[in-house]
């Protein structure tokens, strides 16, 4: 089969490898659409420090069942539309026998710890696959896995109906959280984005957009939420600016839900956590009803996510996709494997 197998950094080729064949509990699937997510990225650049080389990265992707584990007792048919929840928890430790397998102590994932979607087939565990519900696109199931992100911190973020919300980051998960929050009566919606591209989507798709300048971030909150600074604030972003200044845009007793990957650790001023009894919320990932529900609220918003998805490319050009997305000249690349 196809694939593209990642070498070491900025070394990515589009060769022929064997097609792997699926173990016991495990179905084959055919990649028809495989997302490129700022983990391939940062696997690309060598800027990942679990990948190792040879690897075929991916693990957004949607596709069809080519072939059933031998005991298959979720009764999957070879046909079937799915996209499969790319985690590989050890199933051993403590999280994972609390039920929270997103934080896993080994955690792992396709794509960096096993081969990914950007090939024509992978092979992936039966208690792993969604069969997606009747009318969702197989191009826009491919987006169920970085959705499924943004639901779970919506969840974890307990934002409801009517409340602020102020998003900061305009890239994939943070438009994603955007469109959730929309779903879900936030009111208003206010997108923090130093990129003109990412900024002009999310103004294209109704958002209040600011560009963060100084302190005009925080003026423009208060002067949306009544003075009083935002219900939730989502940190989309994971670097040290933002963690520095999340606290100032909550309002009194506001909640700050923290999704973005910070690298080091960063501050974060707890006098105001302290004194303006703000809660900070850490979210991972996504568990299985995150997985499970987010194919029924893509379907429903699916004319506004489809424009979240500005190029779609063959298997060939995918290093062409991972430029794009690095030079913030794409939103959501999805890859046609097959
Ligand atoms: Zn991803
Ligand atoms: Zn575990």
């Amino acid at each position: 089969m196809k694939a593209a197998v990642w070498l070491g950094k900025e070394k990515l080729v589009v060769r022929d490898v064997e097609r792997p064949s699926a173990g016991p509990g495990e179905a084959l699937i055919r990649v028809r659409w495989a997302g490129i997510c700022g983990t391939d990225l940062a696997v690309y650049a060598g800027k990942f420090p679990r990948a190792r080389p040879p690897l075929i990265p991916g693990h957004e992707f949607s596709g069809e069942i080519v072939q059933v584990p031998r005991e298959n007792p979720s009764g999957l048919k070879e046909g079937d539309a799915v996209v499969a929840d790319p985690l590989l928890p050890c199933g051993a430790c403590y999280s994972c026998r609390m039920g929270m397998y997103n934080v896993c102590e080994n955690f792992a994932i396709m794509g960096v710890d096993a081969s990914g979607s950007f090939a024509e087939f992978v092979k992936v565990k039966a208690g792993n696959i969604y069969l997606l519900p009747p009318h969702l696109s197989l191009e826009l199931a491919a987006l169920t896995e970085p959705t499924a992100v943004a639901l779970h911190t919506v969840q974890r973020s307990g934002m409801r109906l009517g409340d602020s919300v102020v998003i900061l980051g305009g890239g994939p998960i943070g438009l994603l959280i955007a469109e959730l929050a929309r779903m879900g009566g936030a009111l208003p919606i206010i997108i923090s984005e130093v990129s003109s591209y990412r900024a002009n989507l999310a103004r294209k798709l109704g958002f209040e957009v600011v560009v963060p300048d100084k302190d005009e971030l925080e003026k423009r909150v208060r002067e949306l939420t009544r003075g009083r600074g935002a219900d939730v604030v989502f940190d989309a972003v994971g670097l040290p600016a933002v963690a520095s200044e999340f606290t100032r845009i909550s309002r009194i007793g506001g909640r700050i839900a923290v999704v973005g990957i910070y690298k080091e650790p960063s501050p974060v001023d707890l006098r105001e956590v302290c004194f303006g009894e703000l809660t900070i919320i850490g979210s991972r990932v996504y568990r299985y009803p995150d997985f499970e529900k987010v194919m029924d609220l893509i379907l429903k918003d699916s004319d506004r996510l489809s424009s979240i998805i500005t190029g779609k490319m063959e298997l060939d050009q995918i290093e062409k996709g991972l430029r794009l997305l690095d030079e913030g000249r794409a939103m959501k690349v999805l890859i046609r494997p097959s």
